[in-house]
């Protein structure tokens, strides 16, 4: 080993410059014990550092084994401290996560070797310490400490020793016996020694070199050898088992069990919200739909054809309800030979065309829908489906007179004209009947013959914004038929406080009374749904995403009503997920990197020494991240279990939102599932990279002595 003009140069933070060595030369051999000498301040441990390739210097050169050590990178000089040198620090530095065995086989598990006992057992015996293997190091006397120390250096047979005033902690008696122990070491290996004490140099030293104030002032150099039998340098890598890794990164998480509890909960927390966000914020309206069609077991299903358009006369406020997310209304209009055409072509599917199934004649009707009505109320009692202009009747003026009703004016006569009910007149004669936008004043039957009005088939008719633009739908009223219903019957019968007690209520009540050949259109079109998964996918897909020229095609089923129900409420949930998902997710990366970073902070010194041991920047990341993925995966663990609770939870609360919800809409879904590992192993690696990076800008001097990072 050969030192030549080397200088070494500090900055303190006051920006004074402090030249700890200044054109430091000289040469080593290969055995004996070297004293470096000289009071404290002068640079003996600058120098020794430079030596063992835990410090870079600024200038002149290091040249041992065939190398130079200032042209190592930094990987090199992990590996050169890995195999070239052991190192005796004054306070030991040894690991308290492990116990004695455990520190000495450290260095040689750091060069990849795997059968450690025996060498473990030949260092202790070496130092004298042989039974003291499975010790703690607490449990060891200062002296004990050092000893095992010199034990952890010469186990990997390392070609020098540097030792830092390994008495300076000791008592006189322990400080004897280590150096006895170096200097028996030294019979085959280069020993150098940093003391302060003249004595102990005199005593010991085969050669003391003295410094003072940066500079050699003294070389004895006796019995110097020669050093020319010095072997080629070859540089290997360090690998660390995982298990002794994460054996010394889990002590992290030992301290401070409180926190660690407080932050695994809340961090779970935060995690369930947000992968409850992300399985709604993923939530795949086809999916679920397909889901619940395949589960229902149904076997047709009925498309309808919308038309969307925007209002042009809002008059009514109340009727806004009725508005799409876009501000735009829809209305059914008729399915003709040409949409089935097109839906097959798309779909593959066949199709059949059907009437509405809203015109009754009049013996069948009144029977069917009193038993429909009582039907629907019992299965729902909170929803009214009746109302004013809920449907459609054909009846005959004889059929009319049987019943007691007075018709005002005419019953219609082709397909162009309707003639209202009682109830309808009364809402007309409050609110004014709307028509090409102007609004009529009523005060009287007759004064609404004559007028249009705008009709649905099978939908409600409305006098507000719920205005149809289609002109073959605005239909002449020909008259006005006196159903003995009162706009105060009306509201006593349909009141909500009182609908439990009109199941006896006439239906004709609310109804348009139209001709016999009143529908010459096709309403909807019925087709089979497909028993292949993927070919149902497909359709769902094209109905659910198609829309052009403002007419699109919707499904209408015994599901449809509860799926369009939710799909409005998850689209509106989605928005609001998706920045609670970025609030949680901010929050949670808050809670766990920083607990990860500040139990890092707390291993600084851990990190030092087993860089100065040699430890690469690969093994740092596996002790700290085998400790920290161990966390991780523990709450990502009881977050996708929280996960399936908080769904069904959010399922439920779901359904008692939603009028129709009958099935669950939000499910685990593999994106959402993902996306939270990921989310997860993220902040598990900017947790240990981001404060490993930052502590690997130091020498690990340095970073022992914690107070110089900042
Ligand atoms: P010794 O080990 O002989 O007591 P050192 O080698 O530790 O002395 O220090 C030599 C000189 O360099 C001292 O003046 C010390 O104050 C200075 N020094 C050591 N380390 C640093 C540092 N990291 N920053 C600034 N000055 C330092
Ligand atoms: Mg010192």
């Amino acid at each position: 080993m050969k030192v030549t003009n080397l200088c070494k140069t500090y900055a303190t933070k006051t920006g004074e410059k402090v030249h700890a060595l200044k054109n430091v030369s000289f040469d080593l051999p290969s055995s004996g014990m070297v004293v470096i000498l000289g009071k404290s301040g002068c640079g003996k441990s600058t120098l020794l550092n430079i030596l063992g390739g835990l410090d870079r210097f600024d200038s002149g050169d290091v040249e041992c084994f065939g190398k130079s050590l200032m042209s190592l990178s930094r990987k090199e000089l992990d590996n050169y401290r890995n195999f070239f040198v052991g190192f005796v620090f004054q306070e030991y530095h040894l690991i308290p996560e492990l116990d004695v065995a455990e520190n000495i086989a450290l260095p040689l598990q750091l060069q990849g070797e795997t059968d450690t006992e025996e060498k473990v057992k030949s260092a202790l015996q070496q130092v004298g310490m042989v039974g003291f293997d499975k010790r703690k190091v607490e449990e060891l006397s200062g002296g004990q400490k050092q000893r095992v120390a010199i034990a952890r250096a010469l186990v990997k047979d390392p070609k020098i020793i540097l030792a830092d005033e390994p008495t300076g902690a000791l008592d006189s008696h322990s400080g004897e016996n280590i150096l006895k122990i170096l200097k028996w070491i030294s019979q085959e290996k280069l020993v150098v020694l940093v003391t302060h004490d003249r004595e102990f140099a005199e005593q010991y030293g085969d050669r003391i070199i003295e410094l003072a104030d940066g500079v050699v002032m003294s070389d004895s150099d006796r019995s110097y050898q020669e050093t020319d039998t010095e072997e080629k340098a070859k540089l290997q890598k360090s690998r660390l088992p995982i298990k002794t890794a994460f054996k010394i990164g889990r002590s992290n998480f030992q301290h401070h069990r409180n926190r660690l509890t407080w932050t695994i909960l809340l961090s779970v927390i935060a995690f369930s919200l947000l992968a409850l966000s992300l399985s709604v914020a993923f939530l795949n309206p086809a999916h679920v739909f397909c889901r619940e069609i395949i589960r229902s077991d149904m076997e047709l299903t009925a498309i309808y054809k919308l038309h969307w358009y925007r209002p042009e006369n809002v008059v009514d406020q109340s009727l806004d309800r009725f508005l799409g997310d876009d501000g735009r209304y829809n209305e059914d209009v008729p399915m003709t030979m040409e949409d089935v055409e097109f839906l097959k072509s798309l779909t593959g599917n066949s199709y059949s065309l059907v009437y509405t199934d809203l015109v009754f004649s009049f013996q069948d009707y009144i029977a069917a829908s009193l038993n429909q009505q009582n039907e629907a109320r019992r299965q729902n009692p909170e929803i009214c489906y009746a109302n004013c202009a809920d449907g459609y009747i054909a009846m005959t003026e004889e059929e009319c007179e049987k019943l007691g009703l007075t018709v005002i004016g005419e019953l219609p006569k082709n397909a162009g004209e309707v003639a209202i009910n009682e109830c309808l007149f009364n809402i007309f004669a409050i609110k004014g009947l709307i028509e090409g936008g102007t609004i009529f004043e009523l005060s009287s039957y007759e004064d609404i013959i004559g007028h249009k009005i705008p009709v649905h088939p099978g939908r409600i008719i409305s006098n507000g914004p719920y205005y149809s633009s289609d002109p073959s739908r605005i239909k002449t009223i020909t008259g006005v038929v006196i159903t003995g219903c009162s706009r105060k019957c009306f509201n006593e019968h349909y009141a909500p406080e009182d609908r439990s007690t009109s199941q006896n209520w006439e239906t004709y009540h609310e109804k348009i009374f139209v001709c016999e050949d009143y529908f010459d259109e096709y309403t909807y079109a019925l087709c089979a749904i497909p028993q292949d998964r993927t070919e149902l996918k497909e359709m769902v897909n094209f109905i659910l995403g198609y829309e052009e020229n403002n007419l699109s095609y919707t499904f209408v089923n015994k599901l449809s009503d509860g799926f369009y129900d939710s799909l409005e409420a998850a689209s509106l949930l989605k928005m609001l997920f998706i920045y609670l998902s970025v609030i949680f997710l901010f929050f949670a990366m808050l809670l766990l990197s920083n607990y990860i970073f500040s139990s890092m902070q707390r291993q600084t010194k851990q990190i030092g020494i087993l860089s100065a041991l040699g430890a690469g920047f690969g093994d740092l990341c596996k002790v700290y991240g085998s400790a920290i993925v161990a966390l991780c995966s523990m709450i990502a663990a009881i977050t996708l279990v929280l996960q399936v609770l908080t769904t069904g939870w959010f399922n439920n609360y779901l359904q008692s939102i939603t009028r129709y919800l009958r099935f669950s809409l939000v499910r685990l879904n593999l994106p959402a599932s993902l996306l939270l590992i990921g989310v997860i192993a993220a902040v598990a690696a900017a947790g240990c990279l981001i404060p490993l990076i930052h502590i690997r800008k130091f020498n690990p001097t340095a970073i022992i002595n914690k107070g110089q990072i900042k």
